[in-house]
């Protein structure tokens, strides 16, 4: 099939893509404003697909300054969006370690004991200190908490309502075509075949879309993107060894809540010094509330749902949740090399948008506004190649978009946000000293730390829990987790003194409790499996499993002769599998051994 524009993905960066574009492609009598090649005397066709089963389906709780979002609805109204409400009030909260079973540094340790010492003169309540002052950069002051999920939907419908531009969710691409170095379209999915991807009955292969423009939004794991990267490889120094998973629940608050719409909290120090929480309220007394696991937690207990329950049960974020219902759940990961992660934005009929292109703020953990904005960069871009009549090459595109890209806050803040993270690479506190110091000085000044892929950086057990629990007590616990075909973290989290999780049925429960309550989990039949374990000699030898401990859904579990099994039924697409590996492939260091292909279902819920 032959298409003007075809869009891969349809988040917040295609969605600012679509809502420059299609509002100037008919003229008011109707006629085309852009006339189509494939289709003369119609106007462009463009067509996105997104391969979640519907629009909006498992992107995130957010808060955002909403730049870029106001720019492209400037009579905005959050009342017109469910879910969303305007920013009222923001705090930054430090969780001191009310059980002691946390992996604190000495330099925390103390802090903490000092804390306590002088708790009188601080406020410090609720085993927490909200922190007196917060730098302006992390302010989101005018913004909005959204749910991504229904402002993808509201923005959906939007879009459609034009009638220029059609969004095929459900429709996962596995391929962007490529001739002589030229993007010239992309294959879809191919259905009807087994889980190795052999044909079976009803096999359709999938359909070639040809384009003079593809669009890649593919998100932070696409495996469009990853393509592309293989295929043209990244700039000189550039990297995606940062990234963070992220897990969260949307509950019902109680209905006595002191919690206020538009009231937003960043916590840190708690559950693990190094994991960050956040809470937003939207109106009717509901919150979207989780934790990020960043790649520089250098654990092997990457477990975001139990650390994310023990988060929601710290006495300061209990006291709100206490009586809470869960409404839905999900996870997804956030790539957080910023622009250090920033592949070759434009190509000979391509160009990259939002957060796999490496729009994402690190600095300020903002990238839904700079996801968006790109995308209206490339449209307008597209909308003058268009006027002149002149081609989607690799020269046309960086003398339109990656110029506009270039000279945008997109881009200034990104440079200012470059290496502001990397203290963390060293440290917590040398993190947290790095972050403020490049903020307050526009990123002239950061602490240095190099970005070190998983493999390098996840000690194996025995070496994360050396003079804490013996060797021996490891393997006997392994080897009891291995016959009960359960993970390790439960058990040795327990060994080192964390509580049991006190389920209540409806904010506590267990990650299968939670799998069928609030994530809405779908896999359609007649779609290949989409996590590989590409070389399984590797898995064989692995001691760490680290893909089964941390796997977002239980999706991934211990399997025949020391090879993970993979459950497509569970699997929510978070791609933290995919980061976190524990094995680098041989030949490409920077590949682990989990290939996360195009596939269907997963989070089936658009509140998320
Ligand atoms: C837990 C969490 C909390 C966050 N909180 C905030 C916040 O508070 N503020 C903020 O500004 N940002 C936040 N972010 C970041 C923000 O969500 C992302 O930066 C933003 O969604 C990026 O937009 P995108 O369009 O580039 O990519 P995505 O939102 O990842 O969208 C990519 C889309 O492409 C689809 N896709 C992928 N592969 C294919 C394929 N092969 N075929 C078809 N479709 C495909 C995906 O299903 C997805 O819908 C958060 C992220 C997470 C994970
Ligand atoms: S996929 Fe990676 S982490 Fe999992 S067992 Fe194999 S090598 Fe280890
Ligand atoms: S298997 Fe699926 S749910 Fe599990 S970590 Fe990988 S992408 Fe996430």
């Amino acid at each position: 099939m032959d298409a003007d524009i075809v869009c891969v993905g349809f988040g917040p960066a295609t969605a600012g893509f679509l809502t420059a574009l299609s509002k100037r492609l008919v003229n008011p009598d109707g006629t085309p404003a852009v006339e189509s090649a494939v289709m003369p005397g119609a106007p462009l066709q463009v067509l996105c697909y997104e391969r979640a089963d519907d629009i909006g389906f498992g992107v995130s709780g957010v808060v955002t300054r909403a730049r870029g979002l106001r720019a492209a609805f400037p009579n905005l109204d959050p009342k017109d969006i469910p879910m969303a409400a305007p920013v009222t009030e923001e705090k930054v909260v430090y969780l001191v370690d009310p059980i002691g079973a946390s992996r604190r540094s000495w330099t925390l340790r103390a802090a903490d004991a000092c804390i306590r010492a002088f708790g009188g003169l601080l406020p410090f309540e609720h085993e927490a200190v909200e922190l007196p002052w917060s730098p302006p950069f992390l302010h989101k002051t005018g913004g909005l908490v959204l749910s991504m999920g229904q402002f993808m939907q509201w923005v959906g419908a939007q879009v459609q309502s034009t009638g220029t531009v059609q969004i095929w969710p459900g429709t996962p691409v596995s391929q962007a075509l490529i001739e002589d170095h030229k993007v010239i379209g992309v294959r879809l999915l191919d259905q009807g075949v087994d889980k190795q991807g052999k044909p079976g009955d009803g096999f359709m292969p999938g359909m070639d879309i040809h384009a003079a423009l593809t669009v890649l939004g593919d998100g932070p794991v696409g495996p469009i993107g990853q393509q592309l990267d293989a295929q043209f490889g990244l700039p000189e120094g550039h990297h995606t060894r940062d990234w963070a998973v992220g897990m969260k629940f949307v509950v019902d608050l109680p209905a006595d809540t002191a919690l206020k719409p538009g009231t937003v909290l960043h916590t840190f120090g708690f559950p693990e010094p190094e994991i960050f929480g956040f809470l937003y309220v939207h109106p009717d007394r509901v919150a979207s509330l989780g934790i990020f696991v960043p790649s520089w937690f250098d654990s092997p207990m990457r477990t975001a749902y139990r650390y994310l329950q023990h988060w929601m049960l710290h006495p300061y974020l209990w006291r709100h949740l206490k009586g809470a219902k869960l409404r839905s759940w999900g996870a997804k990961t956030l790539g957080e090399s910023g622009r250090r992660g920033e592949p070759h934005l434009v190509g000979d009929g391509y160009a990259r948008v939002g957060e796999g292109s490496g729009s994402t703020n690190v600095l300020t953990g903002s990238g839904v506004d700079e996801a968006w904005t790109t995308g209206a960069q490339l449209a307008e871009s597209v909308l003058e190649l268009l006027k002149v009549n002149k081609p989607f090459t690799r020269q046309s595109l960086e003398d339109t978009y990656l110029k506009r890209r270039r000279a945008s806050w997109v881009e200034a803040e990104a440079r200012v946000a470059e290496k502001s993270r990397d203290g963390f690479q060293k440290g917590v506190v040398r993190g947290m000293v790095g972050m403020a110091l490049a903020g307050l000085t526009n990123g002239r000044f950061t602490l240095s730390g190099e970005p070190v892929p998983p493999y390098k950086r996840i000690p194996t057990f025995e070496e994360y829990y050396r003079g804490r629990i013996p060797q021996e007590e490891i393997q006997q616990l392994r080897k009891e987790c291995a016959i009960k075909g359960v993970s390790l973290h439960g058990a040795l989290m327990q060994r080192c003194g964390w509580p049991a999780i006190p389920y209540d049925g409806q904010l506590l429960m267990s990650h299968q409790d939670a799998l069928l309550l609030g994530g809405k989990v779908q896999a359609p039949p007649g779609y290949a499996d989409h996590v590989i374990f590409l070389y399984p000699e590797l898995c064989e030898r692995c001691g760490t499993k680290i893909c089964i401990e941390l796997c977002s859904g239980q999706a991934i579990a211990p399997g025949l002769g020391g090879v993970p099994a993979f459950d497509r039924e569970k699997c929510v697409h978070c791609g933290a599998c995919y980061w976190n590996c524990a094995q680098p492939i041989p030949g490409d260091p920077e590949r682990t051994n989990i290939a996360f292909r195009a596939g269907t279902g997963g989070l089936h819920s658009a509140e998320n």
